[in-house]
């Protein structure tokens, strides 16, 4: 029993020092692009709005850019002049 309240007291601890916020919103919204995930989508847009993804008949998802180059998408010519 004591080995119970031992362990839950060390996740209790864990918990309590895990506060700091996962700022994964404020480090995508530096360097995020949209792509178009389809067979013919090869370019990453930096506007949601631009005439590329307009075309998109796909899911356009929000990535970023690093991400984005890793998948083998490349900068879209009317974004990025
Ligand atoms: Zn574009």
């Amino acid at each position: 029993m004591k080995r119970i309240i031992l362990i839950l007291s060390i996740i209790a601890s864990i918990s309590v020092g895990n506060t700091t916020p996962i700022n994964i919103h404020a480090r995508t919204r530096v360097d995020s692009v949209y792509i178009c995930v389809s067979a013919t989508g090869h370019k990453y847009h930096d506007n949601r709005d631009c005439h590329g993804l307009a075309r998109c008949t796909h899911e356009i998802r929000k990535v970023s850019k690093a991400q984005a180059i890793k998948m083998g998408y490349s900068a879209c010519k009317i974004c990025y002049k």
